[in-house]
C-alpha cells in the first residue's frame, strides 16, 4: 500500500510553490498525497519566519497533526526551520527538521521516514543555501505561483529573510520558460511570478547574467498562458521599461504590488530601504499615466522604532494622496538578529495596532474608490474553482474581484464583462458583454 503524506504551509506564495513542488517529488516516488485530516503516515510542515508567533503556530499544527495521526512522522522545513532548528526539534512530536539547503533533498535525507529515538536536524549554515530549486504550485486549475528567484542581497533592518533564505539567486530564463510551457500544457491560464526579491531576477552564482525585464519579454511569448502577474517588486527595481512593456502587453496584467513600508523618508532610511518616498510617488505616477486602470497594491509597516506620531501621519497622508488601490498593513514586529530592535524610539504595541487599524480603514476606502472608478468599464474575468453560497468569483485583469452565479462551465474560463455595481460584501457584480474587450 502507498504511504500517505500531507502538507501544511505557513507564510508566503513562495512557500506555497515550494510545498507544491515537494508534494510532486513525493508523488513521483510513489507516495499518495492526502488531506491533513486523512491519517497520513508523514506530515510535512513548511514554516515561515515572518509569521508572528511562528513557534506557537508550529506547535499548534504539530499537535493538531498528532491528533489526526498519532504515529505520523513529522517533518518541519522552511524559513523558521532554518532560523531555529534546535528549538523546533524540541517541539514534542517533531521527528525531523530540515533547513533551506536540505528541504528539496528530504526524500534522500530521510529515505524511509522511520522514527528515531531523537529528532533529527539537518540544517546547514544559510551560506550553503546557494543553489536554485525551481518550483511551482498546482493548487487550483486557474492560477499557479511560479518561483523565479530566491533569497535577497538587501539588508533591510527589520527583515530576517536574507538569514532564512540566503543570497539572491535565480532560475535561468530558459528554465522559467520551460516551466511556463509545462504549466500551460496542464491547462492553467494564469501564472504569478514569485520570488523573495523578484525584480532582482537574473543573478546566478553572484553574477548578473540576465534581467527581470529580459524574463518578462520572453514569458510574454509563451503560448497558452493568458495572464501573467508580477507578485511583488521593489520600487527601485520597477523601471520604466518594465512598466511600458506591461502597458503594451496583452499577457502581463495591469497590476503591481509594490512594497513601500513607510511614507516617511526618515523611517525609510532607518529601515535601510533603497529609495525615498519621491521615487515611490514617481513610480505610481508613471504606471497610472500609461495604465489609468492599473491596480497598485502597497505593503506598509507601522510602528517601526523611531516612528513618531508625526512620522506616521506623514505615511498616512502620503498614502491618502497616492493613487493606489489597496494596502497590506503590518504592525512592526521585532525579529532576532536584525538591526531594528536595538534602535531607539520603540513604539508601544497599542500604538502599532492603532496605526495599523487606521491604515486598514484607509485601505478599505482606497479599494472602494478603485472599484468605483472601474464601474461601467469592460474587462475579462477569469473565474475560479471555488463555490460559496451558490456563487463563484473571478478576477479582472486589474484585480477587481467579480462575483457571479455559480456555473461550472465558467470555471477556468475568461468571460467578457461590464462591471455594474458593488454588492453589500464589497464584491463587484458584472454583466456579460460579447464585444471585443478594450485593452485598459
Ligand atoms: S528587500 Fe528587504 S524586506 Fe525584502 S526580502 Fe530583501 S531584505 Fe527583506
Amino acid at each position: 500500500m502507498k504511504k500517505k503524506v500531507a502538507f501544511y504551509t505557513l507564510g508566503c506564495k513562495l512557500n506555497y510553490s515550494e510545498t507544491s513542488t515537494i508534494g510532486r517529488i513525493f508523488q513521483e516516488r510513489g507516495f499518495e498525497k492526502v488531506e491533513f485530516t486523512d491519517k497520513p503516515d508523514i506530515y510535512v510542515i513548511n514554516t515561515c519566519s515572518v509569521t508572528d508567533n511562528a513557534d506557537k503556530k508550529c506547535r499548534k499544527i504539530v499537535k493538531e497533526a498528532l491528533k489526526h495521526s498519532p504515529d505520523a512522522f513529522i517533518t518541519i522545513l522552511g524559513c523558521y526551520a532554518q532560523l531555529k532548528p534546535k528549538e523546533i526539534s524540541e517541539i514534542p512530536g517533531v521527528d525531523a527538521v530540515l533547513g533551506a539547503a536540505e528541504k528539496f533533498q528530504l526524500m534522500d535525507i530521510l529515505e524511509t521516514f522511520e522514527k528515531k529515538d531523537k529528532p533529527q536536524i539537518f540544517a546547514s549554515p544559510i551560506s550553503e543555501a546557494n543553489t536554485f530549486h525551481n518550483s511551482y504550485s498546482f493548487g487550483d486549475r486557474t492560477r499557479t505561483f511560479l518561483k523565479v528567484q530566491d533569497g535577497c542581497d538587501y539588508s533591510c533592518s527589520f527583515c530576517t529573510i536574507p538569514l532564512a533564505r540566503g543570497n539572491s539567486r535565480s532560475d535561468s530564463i530558459e528554465n522559467v520558460v520551460k516551466s511556463a510551457q509545462e504549466i500551460a500544457a496542464s491547462g492553467v491560464k494564469e501564472i504569478v511570478l514569485t520570488g523573495v526579491n523578484t525584480g532582482d531576477f537574473g543573478l546566478q552564482d553572484g553574477e548578473r547574467v540576465e534581467t527581470f525585464f529580459d524574463l518578462v519579454q520572453e514569458l510574454d511569448k509563451v503560448a497558452g498562458i493568458d495572464r501573467f502577474r508580477i507578485s511583488s517588486i521593489e520600487p527601485n527595481l520597477l523601471k520604466d521599461d518594465i512598466i511600458a512593456f506591461v502597458a503594451d502587453s496583452k499577457r502581463f496584467m495591469p497590476h503591481f504590488h509594490i512594497p513601500l513600508q513607510s511614507g516617511s523618508n526618515k523611517i525609510l532610511k532607518l529601515m535601510r530601504r533603497r529609495y525615498l518616498r519621491e521615487l515611490y510617488a514617481d513610480r505610481v505616477a508613471k504606471i497610472k499615466s500609461l495604465m489609468p486602470h492599473c491596480c497598485i497594491g502597497v505593503d506598509v509597516i507601522v510602528g517601526f522604532p523611531g516612528e513618531t506620531e508625526e512620522d506616521f501621519k506623514e505615511t498616512y497622508n502620503f498614502l491618502n494622496g497616492l493613487d493606489v488601490s489597496y494596502l497590506h498593513v503590518f504592525p512592526y514586529s521585532e525579529r532576532e538578529n536584525t538591526l531594528a530592535p536595538d534602535m531607539e524610539g520603540k513604539v508601544s504595541i497599542k500604538d502599532r495596532n492603532r496605526r495599523a487599524d487606521m491604515l486598514r480603514i484607509l485601505s478599505e476606502k482606497k479599494k472602494r474608490h478603485f472599484y468605483e472608478q472601474n464601474i461601467g468599464s469592460e474587462f475579462t474575468v477569469l473565474f475560479e474553482d471555488d463555490v460559496k453560497d451558490g456563487k463563484m468569483e473571478g478576477w479582472t485583469e486589474n484585480y477587481v474581484r467579480v462575483v457571479a452565479k455559480y456555473d461550472p462551465v465558467l470555471i477556468n474560463e475568461t468571460k467578457h464583462v461590464r462591471l455594474t455595481h458593488i454588492d453589500v460584501q464589497g464584491l463587484m457584480e458584472a454583466e456579460e458583454t460579447f464585444q471585443e474587450v478594450l485593452r485598459h
